[in-house]
């Protein structure tokens, strides 16, 4: 299959591949998927997804590696993830070798679009489910659809590691017991906001903090947040309204296991950010992005640099890019090699 993509040029944006799977549940179970070259849904005009926000997703890349081949980057970790966040909304779960078997079949039909080793650029696969069907009052859906689709995109730095900046936002992202552990659409429509003012002062993005409290960072727009201090520890938020990010626990696995640091769940104080010498995002679409600086109200703090990576940042970023493409040694398990 031939495509007109430069590699060089891509950013992340929606690109309609040929194929993406689809599978519908209704009375009771899942009917069999099919993959389909349409990228319209049709839907009732009384979707619980439309209207009360019964709806999840999932973001996972595919990797190519050196010999050609495609890996997965624990993709059973986004199933599990997906059916916390579907139990959470009332939706029925996505079984486990469904999630795999559609995400797998994705890939494959569209492998013209994962784009060559060495350009950076990734398979970005999106699974969604969500509510469908005649429903106007507030009751959980009487059908779902589960749909996975993919685009290629571009490395999230171009020339290199680079840090930003962050602003402590006002707004709180979630709730104490609300939904801010689970990965859904509503998060992100009350993020819209507060986003565009921290671009509008030319901010990468907000920083949120606990909403109980208002004095501990919980998570850094879509990614989470770690910082490093100079004793080696490799620090990261602990709060039932963090959105447990899979990137993050690979990192705290990584960081313990393969560089030697002390990893630790912990509070994150915003007024106490001098323990850390580097500081740093991370997400599947994020991968680790530096922070340069957070501003707080009056305060700026600089952490490593406003310009240069930090060491060990640098490192946590080799290793797990190194695993995702395949050129360094994955812990049993995290690796699905799908072509
Ligand atoms: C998806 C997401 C992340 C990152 O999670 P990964 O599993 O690492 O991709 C972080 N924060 C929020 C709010 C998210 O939705």
């Amino acid at each position: 299959m031939e495509n007109k993509i430069n590699w060089d040029e891509l950013g992340f944006s929606y690109i309609k591949t040929p194929w993406r799977f689809l599978a519908k549940w209704s009375d009771g179970h899942w009917q069999p998927g099919v993959l389909t070259e349409e990228n319209q849904l049709t839907i009732s005009e009384a979707s619980t997804a439309l209207h009360y926000g019964q709806q999840c997703f999932e973001g996972l890349k595919a990797y190519r590696r050196k010999d050609g081949g495609v890996n997965l980057f624990r993709p059973d970790q986004n199933s599990q993830r997906l059916n916390r966040s579907a139990q959470r909304l009332y939706m029925p779960e996505v079984p486990e070798d469904l999630f795999i078997e559609a995400v797998t079949a994705v890939v494959k039909a569209n492998e013209a679009f994962v784009p060559p080793y060495g350009t950076g650029g990734t398979l970005y696969i999106r699974p969604l489910l969500i509510g469908v069907g005649d429903m106007i009052g507030v009751q959980p859906a009487p059908e779902f659809i589960f749909t996975v689709f993919c685009m290629p995109v571009g490395p999230y730095f171009k020339g290199g590691l680079t840090p930003t900046n962050f602003i402590v936002s006002d707004y709180d992202r979630a709730a104490p017991n609300g939904t801010g552990a689970i990965k859904v659409g509503g998060n992100y429509a009350a993020s819209l906001l507060p986003g565009k003012e921290a671009h509008a002062k030319n901010f990468s993005d907000c920083i949120y903090l606990d909403p109980q409290t208002h004095t501990k960072i919980e998570e850094v727009g879509s990614a989470n947040f770690f910082g490093i201090t100079a004793d080696n520890e490799f620090v990261t938020p602990i709060s039932p309204s963090i959105l447990p990010s899979i990137t993050k626990y690979s990192l705290l696995y990584l960081a313990e296991h393969h560089l030697g640091l002390t990893a630790i769940e912990g509070d994150v104080f915003i007024d106490q950010l001098d323990r850390f010498t580097e500081a740093g995002a991370c997400g599947t679409a994020a991968v680790i992005s530096p922070i340069g600086g957070i501003q707080n109200k009056e305060d700026f703090h600089v952490f490593f640099s406003e310009t240069e990576v930090g060491p060990v940042t640098k490192k946590l970023y080799d290793e797990l890019t190194g695993i995702q493409f395949g050129d360094v040694k994955a812990p049993e398990g995290w690796i699905l090699s799908v072509l």
